[in-house]
């Protein structure tokens, strides 16, 4: 099994991260009430199993962001999701979203490659049955400014990997994110931005790979998952997919 991919994590590549997110920005309107997103990237056969249980089980859905061009191979997550497994997720109500085909790092990729991944990965979400691809979410969590720009007019939204609440003004092309890691003994730090949720309106959305009980260091058990779904819950939110989210605060705005 090959080492993890490991995106720019020098002084340039931390400063173009911060850098793009002052580009090309999409912001979001003011929120009135609070909403909460659960997101998985890649992404594994435990998260498609696991985490489908756990949302389904409160009549919840989420937004899967796939690779195409990973179905049926194995990683640092696991077991990666097969094509079945995108058509039943699909099929439940989650959302597909896009992550391009092959999982390539946008911020160092050609935006014209960037481009031809992503449209080849919605082909094949097509040809599997999923109707519309509105969500997509940078691999790494990094992109240039040149693939931000091309990407962000194929997509309603673009999700990125910087923690935090999407409030107003916050880039619908580069979402805040929180990730979601580790076992029930780390909850603490998922909790905090749900406290963060409930002082002020906004949108929170949390993402992880693996969901098992031996899960990778970008993944959370199950046990976890749960947790933070049933703390949600407890809260006055709306819980659903990125672009469900994304759909009603853009309605809410216009009227
Ligand atoms: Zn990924």
């Amino acid at each position: 099994m090959n080492a993890p991919y490991l995106p720019d994590m020098s002084l340039k590549g931390k400063l173009r991260r911060r850098a793009t997110r002052f580009a090309d920005r999409k912001p979001l309107p003011a929120f009135a009430r609070r909403y909460v997103s659960f997101t998985f990237d890649d992404f594994p056969k435990s998260s498609a199993e696991h985490g489908a249980a756990a949302l389904e089980f409160h009549n919840l859905r989420g937004t899967y962001y796939a690779c195409t061009g990973q179905l049926d191979t194995e990683n640092h997550f696991g077991q990666l999701c097969s094509a079945k497994d995108i058509q039943k997720l699909a099929n439940a109500g989650h959302e597909i979203g896009c992550h391009t085909e092959n999982h390539i790092d946008c911020a160092v990729s050609h935006p014209a490659i960037a481009e031809s991944e992503a449209r080849r990965n919605r082909l094949v979400l097509s040809e599997l049955g999923v109707r519309e691809v509105r969500s997509f979410a940078f691999p790494y969590g990094d992109v240039s400014f040149a693939s931000k720009k091309t990407l962000a007019a194929s997509y309603a939204t673009l999700r990125g990997v910087q923690p935090g609440i999407n409030h107003q003004f916050a880039d619908a092309n580069q979402l805040l994110a929180v990730p979601l890691e580790g076992d029930l003994s780390e909850a603490d730090y998922a909790l905090s931005f749900l406290r963060g949720l409930a002082n002020k309106p906004g949108w929170l959305i949390f993402y992880t790979h693996d969901v098992r009980e031996d899960s990778s260091d970008w993944g959370c058990t199950p046990v976890l998952l749960q947790h933070i779904i049933a703390e949600a819950m407890k809260m006055d939110a709306i819980i659903a997919p990125v672009s469900e989210v994304f759909k009603q605060i853009s309605q809410e705005a216009q009227s």
